[in-house]
């Protein structure tokens, strides 16, 4: 799908409600229309039986332990009208409070919800990834555990996959974040969209819905459940983006200061570089180490030529950049040939990711 398709699609799912929620003021000639999402259970209900076998529904989880018998009740209100098959996966991210029994608790008495507990924490992208490995279902939600994400988005966000995307985002429009939150998540997902190209504006959300191939096919540990959309995108995958609900925090606090969200930045040059030239080193370092190398040569050349016309050159100190900058355009360059060879000798098919094939 080309890009210019993509992004008229990424046009939340709004539509001006006249009959259930406008009001006029007294004095004002003026109404008022409230935005409400289209909701319409009824029709995804019958179609998405036919469309998709079962969801999984992967929660990671840290210190949350009020927050989830409410969540489980809501998933499982949620999930009713639709009448498909639904596991969810709680990933216990090494919980130090009393959140292991209750999801203990939880899976006992519903089969549906199954558990797995790391013995310590490492991350919300090792949960995620754990989650992934173990998803059976055809679909695959993402959503947090400390009641933020709304369940009754869910069949909203597989919408869009039935009408043929990889991965649906969520967007917290409306979003009931601490100030300083609200604002630098803005700026970033500003800088994740102008470096990745990809027009969503939420890239951080923890309510999306994918199609299992997707996750099968990505990797995702460290920081990097920040990057899902862009890691997506760059195997191939079309990625879009609805408006979904988001609530305060209700209980427990957030394991997200503004410490991570610079280690976050760090983290997309990681993405960068490993989605776009992981298979291609030469283009980025060679690109480099050529600039650097012929930058250098034009400097020494000068210098020479000004040696050849009988100035001295013991107090140039640019003699030592155009050195430098010939030893590292070397470096760059020789580390970018290392790379190609290492892609050269462990490529094998299974790093493409493949649509459909019948061999
Ligand atoms: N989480 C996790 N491991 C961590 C940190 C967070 O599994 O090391 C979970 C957390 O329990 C929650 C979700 O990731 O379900 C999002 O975390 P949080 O609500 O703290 O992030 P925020 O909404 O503030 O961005
Ligand atoms: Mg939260």
């Amino acid at each position: 799908m080309n890009e210019q398709n993509e992004n008229k699609n990424i046009s939340p799912d709004f539509e001006e409600s006249k009959s259930s929620s406008f009001f006029r003021r007294k004095g004002h000639k003026r109404f008022y229309f409230r935005k409400k999402p289209i909701q319409n259970y009824n029709n995804t209900e019958s179609s998405l039986s036919s469309h998709f076998k079962k969801i999984s529904i992967v929660v990671p989880l840290y210190n949350e332990e009020e927050s989830l018998q409410p969540l489980a009740a809501e998933i499982r209100k949620a999930l009713k009208p639709l009448n498909i098959q639904y596991e969810v996966l709680l990933i216990d991210d090494g919980s130090t409070d009393k959140s292991l029994s209750v999801i203990k608790e939880i899976a006992r008495t519903d089969n549906r919800f199954k558990y797995i507990s790391f013995r310590k924490n490492y991350g919300k992208s090792a949960a995620l990834q754990v989650g992934f490995n173990n998803a059976s279902g055809d679909v695959v939600i993402t959503m947090d555990a400390d009641l933020q994400d709304d369940p009754h988005e869910i069949p909203n966000l597989i919408k869009k996959l039935q009408e043929g995307f990889d991965l649906c985002s969520g967007w917290k429009k409306q979003r009931y974040d601490p100030f300083i939150k609200k604002y630098s998540s803005r700026f970033f997902n500003f800088v994740t969209r102008v470096i990745s190209g990809i027009k969503i504006h939420d890239f951080n959300c923890g309510l999306k819905a994918y199609r299992s191939d997707v996750v099968k096919n990505i990797k995702v540990y460290g920081e990097l459940h920040r990057y899902i959309p862009v890691l997506a995108k760059w195997q191939g995958f079309t990625v879009t983006e609805i408006v979904v609900k988001h609530h305060p925090r209700k209980y427990g606090k957030t394991k997200f200061g503004i410490s991570r969200f610079f280690k976050g930045f760090i983290d997309l040059i990681t993405v960068i570089f490993s989605t776009r030239y992981i298979k291609r080193p030469m283009h980025f370092f060679g690109f480099f180490g050529a600039l650097s190398f012929f930058i250098g040569i034009i400097v020494n050349s000068y210098l020479t030529y000004l040696w050849i016309s009988g100035q001295p050159l013991s107090n140039r100190p640019m003699l030592f950049l155009g050195i430098l900058l010939i030893i590292v355009g070397v470096q760059f360059f020789s580390v970018g040939l290392l790379g190609e060879m290492i892609v050269h000798s462990s490529l094998s098919e299974k790093e493409y990711v493949i649509k459909d094939k019948n061999i």
